[in-house]
C-alpha cells in the first residue's frame, strides 16, 4: 500500500474534465511545496545545494503543465515538429501526469528527474542539433542520438536518486516511491557508501541505471535499460527523419566529441562522465552495446539518408562555427524564444 500525502483540497481525478481549473491550481499549490523540499537539501559533501538547484531550475526557465492525458508520471518536452504556427521551437516544458498529483513523495522524485533533463538542455549543445528542433539543420547523427539518449538518461537518473536520498529524512515516503524506479534510494545509498565519494557514486550509479534489467515492452524480453532507452531514440528518429527531409532543406549530419558526451552530464552537481582529471571518462565514450536489431535498423537509417562512414561525419563543434561564434552562443540562440513561421502544415 503506497501511503497518500494529500496536500491542500482533496481532488476529485474522476471528474477530471470538470475539475480542470482545479487541478491546474493544484499542482501550483504543490509546486510551492515541492519547492521548499527542494531549497531544504544538504548534502553531507557539497552542503546546501538545493537552493542551487531550485535556482538553477528558475533560470532554466522551464514551463510546468498538467497533461490530462499524459500517462506517464512526468516528461520533459524538449522540441516538437513542426512547431504549430507561431509557436517556439523549444517548448522547454515539464508535462505532469495526473497519476502522481496526489502524491507529493512520486512527485517529488519524477520532479527531481525532469528538472535535470531541462538543465541537461542549458548546458549541453549536442541536445539543440536535433531533427525535432526546427531552428537547425544541424543533426546528431542516428547512432549518436542513441549515445546521447544513454547518457542524458543515465545523467538523470543517477542525479535525480541523489537528490531523493537528501530529502528523504524529511520525507521517508520518498524512499518507498523509489523502489521501482532504475536506481533505487536504497541502491544509490549502497553505492555512496562503497565509493565514498559522490562523484563516483554519481558515476557509478549512471553504469547501474543503464545496466538495470527489465521487461520494458508488454509481452517483450528482459533487456538492459540501455537497450531499452536506444530503441525509443532509433524509433523517435525513424518518426521523424522522413518529414525533416521532406521540408527539403540541407540536413548536415554531425558526431559528438567528448566534451559534446561530458556535457550531458554538466546538468548539476558532479558530472558522472567525467574522469579525475574533467575530461571524459573514457568509459561513457561508447553507447552500450547494441543488439543486431538495432545495429539494421541504423544500417537502414544511415542508408537513407547518405552516411555512409559515421567516423568521416563533420563535428558538431565544426558545424556550429559555420553559423555561430561559439558553442555558448549555439546554445543562447537555441533557447531564445522566436516564433516559427512557415513551416508546411501536415498532410
Ligand atoms: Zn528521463
Amino acid at each position: 500500500m503506497h501511503k497518500k500525502v494529500t496536500l491542500g483540497r482533496p481532488l476529485n481525478l474522476d471528474n477530471i474534465a470538470e475539475t480542470f481549473n482545479e487541478v491546474s491550481k493544484a499542482l501550483l499549490v504543490r509546486r510551492d511545496l515541492l519547492n521548499t523540499w527542494t531549497d531544504n537539501l544538504v548534502d553531507p559533501e557539497l552542503g546546501p545545494v538545493g537552493k542551487d538547484f531550485h535556482a538553477a531550475f528558475v533560470n532554466a526557465e522551464c514551463k510546468e503543465f498538467l497533461g490530462l492525458k499524459t500517462t506517464h508520471n512526468a516528461l520533459f518536452n524538449s522540441y516538437a515538429y513542426p512547431p504549430f504556427e507561431g509557436e517556439e521551437a523549444f517548448k522547454n516544458q515539464i508535462v505532469y501526469g495526473t497519476t502522481v498529483l496526489d502524491d507529493a513523495a512520486l512527485l517529488f522524485s519524477a520532479r527531481c528527474h525532469e528538472i535535470i533533463h531541462a538543465l541537461q538542455y542549458v548546458h549541453a549543445p549536442a541536445l539543440h542539433a536535433d531533427p525535432f528542433n526546427a531552428e537547425t539543420e544541424a543533426f546528431i547523427s542516428p547512432r549518436d542520438y542513441l549515445l546521447r539518449k544513454e547518457r542524458i538518461e543515465q545523467d538523470a537518473y543517477a542525479k535525480g536518486a541523489w537528490l531523493c536520498t537528501l530529502a528523504t529524512d524529511d520525507h521517508p515516503d520518498i524512499r518507498e516511491k523509489m523502489d521501482s524506479s532504475m536506481l533505487s534510494v536504497k541502491k544509490f545509498e549502497e553505492l555512496r557508501a562503497q565509493h565514498g565519494n559522490l562523484h563516483a557514486a554519481l558515476t557509478a550509479g549512471a553504469h547501474a541505471a543503464a545496466n538495470t534489467l527489465g521487461v520494458w515492452v508488454t509481452n517483450g524480453p528482459k533487456t538492459t535499460a540501455a537497450d531499452n532507452w536506444h530503441h525509443l531514440a532509433l524509433k523517435e528518429y525513424e518518426a521523424i527523419i522522413d518529414r525533416r527531409l521532406k521540408d527539403g532543406k540541407s540536413i548536415t549530419f554531425v558526431r559528438m566529441e567528448d566534451n559534446d558526451v561530458l556535457a550531458l552530464g554538466q546538468s548539476f552537481g558532479p558530472n558522472p562522465f567525467a574522469a579525475a582529471d574533467g575530461t571524459l571518462d573514457p568509459s561513457f565514450r561508447q553507447p552500450s552495446s547494441f543488439g543486431e536489431d538495432i545495429e539494421k535498423r541504423l544500417a537502414t537509417l544511415n542508408a537513407k539518408i547518405g552516411i555512409t562512414d559515421e567516423t568521416a561525419l563533420p563535428t558538431l563543434g565544426s558545424t556550429i562555427k559555420n553559423t555561430h561564434a561559439s558553442r555558448q552562443e549555439f546554445l543562447t540562440a537555441m533557447r531564445t524564444p522566436r516564433k516559427v513561421e512557415n513551416i508546411r502544415p501536415d498532410t
